[in-house]
């Protein structure tokens, strides 16, 4: 069994993810101990211990350790058994994180899936929704491996109560990414959206946004989600010819409109500096599906911890490690070699 120490690292819920979607997809078990070791409230949180739950229920695995507040955990998986699953993290926890430790073993497997995830849809420190569909969705789907994402209500801290669908028909693959240029940008956009929150909110964001980014108003849209409590969020997508990223800040009490518009306009801004066609968040969240499938590289900024403890991660699954050069211009090329047969 594979002994992993979970405060290595980038040492939060990620490595966990990881670990659970390594393990599904190549049936190692493994422990890991010291979980979430430095946090503020360490061990398993409702959303890790939602990923745990998944992962057993759709492997029927042997688990051991997995309750809340957790500090130590042994997984070992069985053979996935495709169907339609629901899984309910019972607070705001992200969705799209649940989805990040199964889905990538899901696309492995290649049977038909459907998965219906209840939390949170757009949190921060995780991906959104529309970073899910709009950047990281259709690479996959370039890959072999297309889903389908649909946002039945959007949920937002505290409330959370969001719905996420995600469908997967069978025979998907996971075939060599190739990602080295950005490629001109076909369209830009802000959406800012509220739930239970004034509509002004999002319109002060996108004009704010627009402006600063020198697009023009027409390129921003103030919308209204369905949640069951109160949120807001804004999301700057950026479309070009091989990939699409998206930037997002969400709203505060307490915080200006035009203040979270401008936490978003940073990131956006200071990514399209570089000519890197892959941004920081999208980069950690390839390497296990690309570690999985084909292999592949891609042009990414300088690696997160979060990127480079999915780099020490991924070979004690598959054996072969990724790298990450820097190439001298403040890019960087992450390479993944395709995973080993058997
Ligand atoms: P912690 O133990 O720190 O509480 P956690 O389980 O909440 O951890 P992390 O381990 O920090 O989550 O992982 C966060 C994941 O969310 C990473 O894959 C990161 O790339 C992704 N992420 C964070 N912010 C964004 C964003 N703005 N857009 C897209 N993805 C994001």
């Amino acid at each position: 069994m594979l002994s992993i120490d979970g405060s290595e690292g980038e040492g939060g819920g990620q490595i966990i993810r990881s670990a659970l979607a390594l393990s599904l997809a190549t049936g190692m078990p493994f422990a890991i101990e010291r979980i979430r070791a430095g946090r503020a409230k360490p061990g398993l949180l409702r959303q890790h211990l939602t990923c745990v739950d998944a992962a057993r229920t759709m492997s029927n695995a042997t688990v051991l350790g997995a309750t809340l507040g957790s500090r130590a955990l042994t997984f070992t998986p069985g053979p996935l058994v495709p169907g339609a699953y629901r899984f309910d993290i019972g607070s705001a926890g992200s969705t799209l994180l649940v989805a990040q430790a199964i889905v990538p073993a899901l696309l492995v497997d290649g049977g038909a899936w459907s998965l219906e995830l209840v939390g949170g849809t757009h949190n921060p420190s995780a991906p959104s929704f529309d970073f899910f569909t709009r950047a990281l969705a259709p690479l996959l789907a370039r890959m072999g491996a297309p889903i389908t994402a649909t946002l039945d209500r959007a949920g937002f801290y505290p409330a959370g109560g969001g719905v996420v669908r995600l469908d997967l028909a069978g025979g998907a693959q996971l075939r060599r990414l190739v990602l080295e240029d950005r490629g001109a940008i076909r369209d830009r956009r802000v959406i800012a959206a509220v739930s239970k929150l004034p509509l002004d909110i999002a319109e002060r964001e996108a004009a704010t946004a627009t402006r600063l980014l020198g697009w023009g108003a027409d390129a921003g849209a103030a919308v209204e989600l369905r949640s069951p409590g109160p949120g807001n969020v804004v999301s700057i997508v950026v479309e070009a010819e091989h990939a699409t990223e998206v930037f997002t800040a969400h709203g505060e009490r307490g915080v200006a409109a035009e203040q979270v518009a401008r936490s978003a306009v940073r990131e956006c801004s200071a990514h399209l500096a570089t000519e890197a066609p892959v941004g920081s968040h999208l980069a950690d969240q390839l390497i296990v599906p690309m570690a999985l499938g084909g292999g592949g590289r891609f042009v990414t900024v300088e690696p997160t911890e979060h990127t480079r403890t999915q780099l020490a991660l991924v070979p004690r699954f598959v054996g072969r490690a990724p790298t990450a050069s820097d190439r001298g211009d403040g890019t960087w090329l992450v390479e993944v070699p395709p995973r080993l047969a058997g």
